[in-house]
């Protein structure tokens, strides 16, 4: 039987459109791809709460080969990047291979007729020679289970859900989190509302945000000289790479630099906020770096204002009415945010139930031996499938590196599978194993194991205390890496 598709790929944010252009560009036209949301674009169509935007600066957050002169700001806002995936999936004509509001539920691989079947929710199966699934890492929202919430008879909002239509203006509204998230959304709402509380349990470290309008002759200049945009990547990257490489992967030999942007950060709480009290409970008691790190000029200033306070007191539970912490005070809310983040470890590796050669599950296997992924996408035992957002594949930083690694990761693969005159590929257990053994011992030096990260509660570590999302090379050696793995670590049929 012939599948009904080349490829199925699951997920339509850029890393799911970056797997379509590559297959497409290998010639294979016949795609689908399914979105669990109404609309493309991922954790930008998903997130739109107030004070989004990028924390990667945006010439180096898009992808290299389709830059965009016409970014407003240095940190562009998060409709921004919603407009410029539209636009991505107009020009590489993505659109027509999209079908929305389609929940997967699993893939099974059938060995006889070698290839997947993908199960839908309310949809008939599809079968497909190849499966992507680009489901991202922060994808799962994680709505914590706290004692009464349910009972709550205000609104409840997760930010990831952001109701616009919702008026919160003079509303005595608690955001539950001190995240990224909510480092952005919390200046943007707190001068709306009658009163703000945010209940923290883990402080976070804010640096400067060096933001700032980009003015029009300097877009015009981007769009008619493309290689001056290109320098100013190839600026910002290699300033990443630099703290990347330096300040997370080898925190062993240079913690001088997480000391020193510790010292940053608390010289910028200093200067913001006068009240030692409250600037000892917004300082981090862990390693800089352990959590990813935000920006913000108005983050800590929000805390000096009347209407805002910042309570550390642990919640005990959630009431009709409002939040009682453990110390049995009560605050009376009539909204509660959550900026509680995403749940990686429980739910989203892998985000659907997928089944491989001889009945193997995916998620049971990770769960039973440990996370990972040769070269962050491919897994022995489940031939023709590709992992985008898997164990130790983010290179760090901006995710665009990472799709363009795989991307080329794709190339590279199924170039060689076609020389073979082959059309199924399956890693070898011995190259995953190797990849394992080497990203195992390189982030051996990091951060993660060498700093002081126990009270961080950062989730880039999984449930076994493992640091395993994070790909440990450079991004040069990632980029070359994915250009010249021998391809005698698939095997082909
Ligand atoms: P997050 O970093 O996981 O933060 C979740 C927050 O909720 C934490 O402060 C956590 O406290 C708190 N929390 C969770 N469950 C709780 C509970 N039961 N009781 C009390 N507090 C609870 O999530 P996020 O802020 O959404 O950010 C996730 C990631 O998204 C970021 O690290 C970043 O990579 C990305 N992000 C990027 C951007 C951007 O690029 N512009 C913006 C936002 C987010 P603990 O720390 O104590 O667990």
């Amino acid at each position: 039987m012939t599948p009904q598709f080349d490829a199925v790929i699951v997920g339509s944010g850029f890393g799911g459109m970056g797997a379509a252009i590559q297959l497409r560009r290998l010639g294979f036209d016949n795609l689908l791809i399914l979105e669990r949301e109404d609309d493309l674009g991922g954790t930008w169509h998903v997130n739109r709460y107030p004070g989004l935007a990028v924390d990667i600066a945006s010439v180096t957050y898009s992808y290299s080969f389709e830059p965009n002169p016409y970014w407003s700001r240095l940190f562009a806002p998060g409709a921004e990047l919603k407009r410029y995936a539209d636009h991505v999936a107009d020009k590489y004509e993505l659109r027509q291979h999209m079908r929305f509001n389609q929940v997967v539920q699993g893939a099974l691989w059938d060995d006889d007729g070698q290839h997947w079947t993908v199960s839908i929710v309310g949809a008939e199966p599809v079968t497909t020679r190849y499966l992507v699934t680009a489901t991202g890492f922060l994808s799962q929202p994680n709505t914590p289970d706290i004692p009464g919430i349910d009972s709550f008879a205000g609104k409840i909002i997760h930010t990831t859900k952001w109701d616009d239509s919702y008026d919160l203006r003079g509303k005595r509204v608690a955001v539950i989190g001190t995240g990224a998230t909510a480092v952005q959304l919390i200046p943007e709402i707190a001068p709306l509302l009658e009163e703000l509380t945010v209940y923290q349990r883990t402080a976070i470290w804010v640096t400067p945000k060096q933001d700032g309008a980009i003015p029009k002759p300097v877009q015009h200049l981007f769009a008619k000289l493309p290689i001056t945009q290109r320098a100013a990547r190839l600026a910002n990257t290699s300033a990443l790479e630099l703290l990347m490489i330096s300040a997370v992967l080898h925190f062993k030999q240079a913690n001088v630099l997480n000391r020193g942007a510790a010292a940053i950060a608390r010289a910028h709480l200093f200067r913001q906020v006068r009240d030692p009290e409250l600037r000892r409970k917004l300082t981090p008691d862990y390693d800089f770096g352990c959590k990813r790190p935000t920006f913000s000029n108005t983050y800590y200033p929000t805390f000096n204002r009347p209407n805002v306070h910042l309570e550390t007191d642990p919640i005990a539970r959630i009431e009709p009415d409002g939040i009682v912490t453990r110390s049995g005070s009560k605050t009376g809310i009539d909204t509660l945010v959550l900026a509680t983040g995403f749940n990686l470890w429980d739910t989203n590796f892998p985000a659907i139930e997928v089944i491989g050669r001889g009945g193997r599950s995916l998620g049971k296997w990770w769960r039973e031996n440990r996370f990972q992924a040769y070269e962050g996408v491919s897994v022995p035992m489940f031939p023709n499938y590709l992992t985008l957002a898997s164990p130790y594949s983010y290179s760090g930083l901006s995710y665009f590196t990472t799709i363009e690694t795989q991307m080329a990761h794709m190339k590279r693969l199924f170039g060689a599978m076609r020389k073979a005159g082959a059309d199924t590929f399956e890693v070898t257990p011995e190259a995953n194993q190797a990849y394992l053994d080497e990203v195992t011992e390189k982030l051996g030096d990091s951060v993660f194991y060498r700093g002081s990260c126990d009270t961080a509660r950062s989730y880039y570590y999984n449930q076994h205390g493992e640091a395993a999302i994070l790909r440990p090379t450079s991004t040069l050696a990632a980029i070359r890496q994915s250009r010249s793995f021998p391809t005698d670590d698939y095997v082909y049929a």
